[in-house]
């Protein structure tokens, strides 16, 4: 469902990525690890077309965007194959819980007021947050906060779900209850790509671990092969075995 080759992106002079090539099946979930700097937000944000490549292509359920190609060009539709889910939540402050949810639906997916209330608080109560509708983000917790940034992502119904670093910016405390929500989503088979540092969780929950430094993709594989038995010397290294 996902193709990607040979992407590249710059920032002026600085190549950031430097030639991935990904697929990803329908319903297969993915981590993402490395160090710092490596791209892999980066990554992300090109797969949702936040950063536009300098080369390559990008295939989403049968719609291709090439890099520096404008014929053809759908980047509102090719968006809307992916949902991203951020470090820090990126909420409209100024909208309750339930109008994070539902505005998505309003304005980009053309779904009346009602029917995506009605959905907003299914999606509401399925997060866990039944009774906060109509609380503003700074009366949440972090982790409430980014379960409806997960519940947004849940709400829009895209192809495939990108999650950079979701439980980073959250307390410890905090943390399991959206690596618990982001298990209900595993539950369901929603293809997935997480980036995150969360090792014990990226191990349990994933199809496919891959590891990036420097712009590639180092090396991939299951979560025991990478993630347990490394066999590249980076790899053990970033885990911290060495
Ligand atoms: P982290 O684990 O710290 O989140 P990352 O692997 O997600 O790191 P990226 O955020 O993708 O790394 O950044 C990769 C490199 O690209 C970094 O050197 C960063 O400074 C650079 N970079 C990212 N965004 C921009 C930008 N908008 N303009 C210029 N350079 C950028
Ligand atoms: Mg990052």
């Amino acid at each position: 469902m996902l193709e990607v080759k040979e992407l590249h992106k710059n920032f002026g002079e600085v190549e950031v990525l430097k030639g991935i090539d990904f697929s990803l099946k329908k319903g297969e979930i993915v981590s993402i690890v490395g160090p710092s700097g490596s791209g892999k937000s980066t990554f992300l944000r090109c797969l949702n077309y936040l950063e536009e490549p300098t080369k390559g292509s990008i295939t989403i359920d049968g719609l291709m965007q090439e890099a520096g190609n404008h014929k053809n060009r759908d980047i509102v539709a090719f968006r809307q194959k992916t949902s991203m889910v951020f470090q820090n939540y990126n909420l409209f402050k100024n909208k309750t819980a339930l109008e994070n949810i539902t505005e998505a639906l309003i304005i980009v997916k053309k779904i009346d007021k009602k029917s995506a209330e009605k959905k907003g608080r299914e999606i509401i109560k399925k997060i866990g947050l039944e009774g906060k509708e109509n609380f503003y983000p700074k009366e949440l917790s972090g982790g409430q906060q980014q379960r409806i940034g997960i519940g947004r992502a849940m709400a829009l119904e895209n192809k495939l779900i990108l999650l950079d670093e979701p439980t980073s910016a959250l307390d410890p405390e905090l943390v399991g209850e959206v690596l618990d929500l982001i298990r209900l989503l595993v539950s369901e088979h929603i293809s997935m790509i997480i980036v995150t540092h969360e090792m014990k969780f990226a191990r349990e929950v994933s199809d496919r671990v891959i590891f990036m430094e420097d712009g590639i993709i180092v090396d991939q594989g299951t979560p025991d092969e990478i993630l347990v038995s490394p066999k590249n010397k980076r790899i053990e290294m970033f885990l911290g075995k060495i």
